[in-house]
């Protein structure tokens, strides 16, 4: 199946005379016949869903349907990005061992990395994007597990050059980690430019309708971790009765021990009902992809010729750094996600922010309706003048997300409020 198939069609299949619609198992349990059939369960977690804490049906579906669109093997859903990042991260790393991680990174990400992390002994390395093979090697320690990136970076929109970092981190035998949130499979799909572990805020152009916040982590099944870096994988667990991941479940050890370790003590599992929205979202995004692609260029053209911005960041603009690199990982297009920067003060752009009608002041990016945030008194805030430079962003940026409006509409606006 293509694509557009796959999000109708991929995760669930009615049975004969059975529902159409993927049912909502809005339950916390499910029950057994026998003592013996739930002993065996926790022997085969993969066997039948126990309790909603870390599997259930609805959303089992799903997690097969982003599996298939990312040309992954396995995947794991959770309430939201930021518990993807983290979990994605705790499955590889302990106290003692670093990762490496580009700085074009969401806000989010870079305190969970630099503040967070670092309180649970793990180091967190930052290198520029743009580092060539030797300067990003340098960075690898002998404790490194893993390389950790974005594809289309929040909100500076750089575009990461995935074959780059996945041969290092192979080289290294390091898994190489891409948050794919922005671009979507529609748009790039890292795994077939050699990513290992990709995960998404399903919260943004998945979800698409701005209704609850998600995430998902995908596994390729691709990488060996019983290459001799990952102890935890190739050793009895004793927490989860001497279970081998690599051994016991070789196709998709990641996901298994990400479930059993740390979905079951974290418990950051969504419910049935928010299967069934993601779901929702997932039917149409490959529809809703190509429009915001179509409505980010035409809105990115207009601020391009337009004398008061000083510059735009979207890299479908021939201009742009980053154009050869989006032509190569993002030949669809490049989402409806771009940065301006005002010819004027950092007030004179919370200003001309304050006098659109139609776009929404709101903390939200990728969503179906057109919406504007300003980073750096936003999502940004905890960041220092440097740490947001090495982002990418300037103090009187604007993060202009492109929606599902009329095109015509959405440009009326910004030129008001421009004017
Ligand atoms: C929003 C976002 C996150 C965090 O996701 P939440 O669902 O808000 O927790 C992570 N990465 C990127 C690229 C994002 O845009």
């Amino acid at each position: 199946m293509k694509d557009e198939t796959k999000c109708l069609h991929s995760g669930y299949t009615p049975n004969n005379g059975g529902p159409g619609v993927m049912p909502i198992y809005q339950s916390t349990t499910f029950r057994f016949n026998s003592v013996q059939e739930i002993a065996e369960v926790f022997d085969d977690p993969t066997k039948a869903h126990i309790y909603t804490r870390f599997t259930n049906p609805t959303v089992d579906c799903v997690e097969k349907k982003i599996a298939d669109l990312e040309g992954g093997i396995a995947a794991m859903c959770t309430t939201s990005g930021q518990a993807a990042s983290l979990i994605s991260v705790l499955n590889l790393a302990s106290s003692g061992d670093r990762i490496l991680s580009t700085s074009a990174i969401y806000g989010g990400t870079v305190n969970l990395f630099a503040v967070t992390l670092k309180k649970f002994g793990i180091i967190v390395d930052f290198v520029d994007v743009d580092a060539n093979e030797n300067e990003i090697q340098a960075m690898i320690k002998q404790n490194t597990k893993a390389i950790f990136g974005e594809t289309l970076s929040n909100p500076s929109l750089k575009v990461l050059d995935i074959e780059k970092f996945a041969n290092i981190a192979h080289k290294n035998k390091i898994p190489l980690i891409i948050d794919n949130t922005f671009p979507t499979p529609i748009l790039c799909k890292p795994i077939n430019y050699g990513a290992d572990i990709v995960i998404h805020s399903t919260t943004k152009y998945m979800d698409g309708h701005a209704l609850q916040v998600g995430g998902v982590i995908v596994d390729s099944g691709k990488f060996n971790y019983a290459n001799g870096n990952f102890p935890e994988f190739i050793e009895p667990d004793e927490s989860y009765h001497g279970t081998i991941y690599t051994k016991d479940y070789p196709k998709c050890p990641f996901i298994i021990k990400a479930r059993t370790q740390l979905m079951r003590d974290f418990g950051c599992y969504p419910s049935g009902m928010s299967g069934f929205l993601l779901n929702l979202g997932l039917e149409t995004l490959a529809l809703r992809m190509e429009r915001y692609c179509k409505n980010g260029l035409e809105l990115a053209e207009f601020f391009n010729n337009h004398p008061k911005i000083k510059s735009i960041n979207y890299p479908g603009l021939k201009h742009d750094k980053y154009y050869n690199l989006a032509q190569k990982y993002l030949p669809k297009g490049t989402s409806g996600v771009m940065s301006i920067t005002l010819n004027g003060t950092r007030q004179e752009a919370m200003e001309f922010m304050n006098k659109l009608k139609l776009a929404s002041n709101e903390v939200h990016v990728a969503d179906i309706r057109t919406c504007v945030l300003h980073p750096a008194s936003a999502t940004h805030r905890q960041l220092t003048d440097e740490q947001l430079i090495a982002c990418g962003i300037n103090p009187s940026m604007i993060r202009v997300s492109a929606g599902l409006e009329n095109i015509n509409d959405i440009i009326q606006d910004f030129k008001n409020a421009l004017d």
